[in-house]
């Protein structure tokens, strides 16, 4: 007669609460639960993440803020903290979406984020190339064309549609996008009263954009605009949606400066720290933002804060240069496509950036200043037989400038 013992442990059939029988060996209901649970672990280890399906989004294993942080170095310049922010940000997201379902009783908050800092210096970037980097649904919209409803603009839930449009109207999918609001400092409110007059573009967007923020159910007209009774609506739950708010707050660092009571060189803050009047922008909190009209429900909806420093003549080269798509590796390879070599001296590298700063066009000029100093070579080459390498020095680059539109921008 066969043992009545499970082979795994030993137990006696006595001792377990079931023993399934096999062709040469049984297995009590204990070793069952536990090889059970060895399977579901080995093989969460082994399956490759589905993190390319926005359906049905797994966090990778091996994601964490640094990988995060290392693949957007790959393609930003400089702003260490906003890319480290944004990083953990995004991270926390995530977790927070696969937590769902596992018995807790503490609900992570979303972690909406908020940059600070001047126009043109990579907000938008940032939020572009996370949203390509997880491969979620992703718009831009700007935070000026709404209006509070009842007038003449758009709706905020419009931002929806245009998330909705960005992946053929895959609701599953949209509702673990991103969505980047920028502009977001446009609709500070107009007063510090806040009784004074109606301010339908201002704080009326605000109050509009606080339950989407949060997370709630919300009717999208699916091509957006104003809604209208005849129209059938989609449902979107914002719970998972990660909002991005982006402005340049001008004149934000007089709000921190009096702040910190440093109008006058050399002071000290209360905490007695010295004050780094060159970057005050670095002190700035959620209290700068609502005396620049922010509403505090709205603030304490996008926790995390964040800020981008202006872009200095060293930054704009290293962005002509080094991002793995940047400016002068895309000419190169144009050039290269008509197989000539591009050389451009450095000197001219320098040339470019320094006028970007002049005109005040920030990254956006580079290209601008790189067009109009290459545009003729690009218009006379292709049709050229023996030409083989061109080479852009600064005699050259500043003829080009002075031929071109940019001319009239400079001498203003
Ligand atoms: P913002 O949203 O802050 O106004 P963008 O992100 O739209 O600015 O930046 C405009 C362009 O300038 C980008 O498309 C990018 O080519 C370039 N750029 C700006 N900042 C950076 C940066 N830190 N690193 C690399 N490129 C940058």
């Amino acid at each position: 007669m066969k043992k009545q013992n499970c082979s795994f442990c030993g137990s006696k059939k006595d001792e377990t609460r079931l023993l399934i029988a096999g062709i040469d060996a049984q297995i009590c209901d204990n070793c069952t639960e536990q090889a059970y649970n060895i399977v579901v672990e080995e093989l969460d280890k082994s399956i490759p993440p589905k993190a390319n399906d926005s359906n049905n989004f797994v966090f990778p294993n091996e994601m964490t803020p640094k990988t995060i942080k290392e693949h957007l170095d790959s393609y930003i310049i400089g702003q260490d903290l906003a890319k480290k922010y944004m990083s953990v940000a995004v991270y926390n997201h995530f977790k927070r979406l696969n937590h769902k379902g596992i018995d807790s009783e503490v609900e992570i908050e979303k972690s909406n984020i908020l940059f600070v800092g001047e126009t043109g210096t990579g907000k938008t970037l940032l939020a572009k190339t996370i949203a390509r980097y997880l491969n979620v649904p992703f718009t831009i919209v700007d935070a000026t064309v709404f209006t509070e409803a009842g007038y003449v603009g758009e709706d905020v839930e419009s931002m929806l549609s245009r998330l909705l449009q960005s992946c053929e109207y895959n609701v599953e999918a949209a509702q673990k996008g991103i969505v980047y609001i920028d502009e977001i400092d446009k609709i500070a409110r107009k007063s510090d009263n806040p009784s004074i007059t109606r301010d339908v573009s201002g704080e009326g967007v605000q109050q509009a954009l606080l339950k989407m923020l949060e997370g709630a159910d919300v009717l999208v007209p699916p091509q957006g605009g104003r809604k209208h009774p005849e129209q059938q609506m989609v449902k979107v739950n914002t719970k998972n949606i990660l909002f991005i708010c982006g402005g340049a707050f001008a004149g934000i660092d007089k709000v921190i400066a009096r702040r910190l009571n440093t109008q006058v060189i050399g002071y000290r803050s209360e905490e007695e720290v010295e004050v780094d009047q060159e970057n005050i922008l670095q002190y700035i909190n959620h209290k700068d933002l609502k005396s620049f009209g922010l509403i505090p429900e709205l603030l304490g909806r996008v926790p995390v804060l964040t800020y981008l420093n202006p872009l200095d003549k060293e930054t704009l080269i290293a962005i002509l240069t080094q991002p793995k798509n940047a400016l002068i590796k895309q000419y190169t390879k144009l050039f290269e496509l008509e197989g000539v070599k591009l050389v451009i001296n450095p000197d001219v590298l320098e040339y470019i950036a320094q006028t970007s700063i002049e005109l005040k066009l920030g990254a956006r000029g580079l290209r601008t200043i790189l067009e109009a100093i290459l545009t003729d070579a690009m218009y006379e080459i292709p049709s050229q037989d023996k030409i083989k390498e061109f080479v852009v020095d600064m005699d050259y680059a500043k003829q080009q400038i002075t031929n071109s539109k940019l001319s009239i921008l400079k001498a203003a």
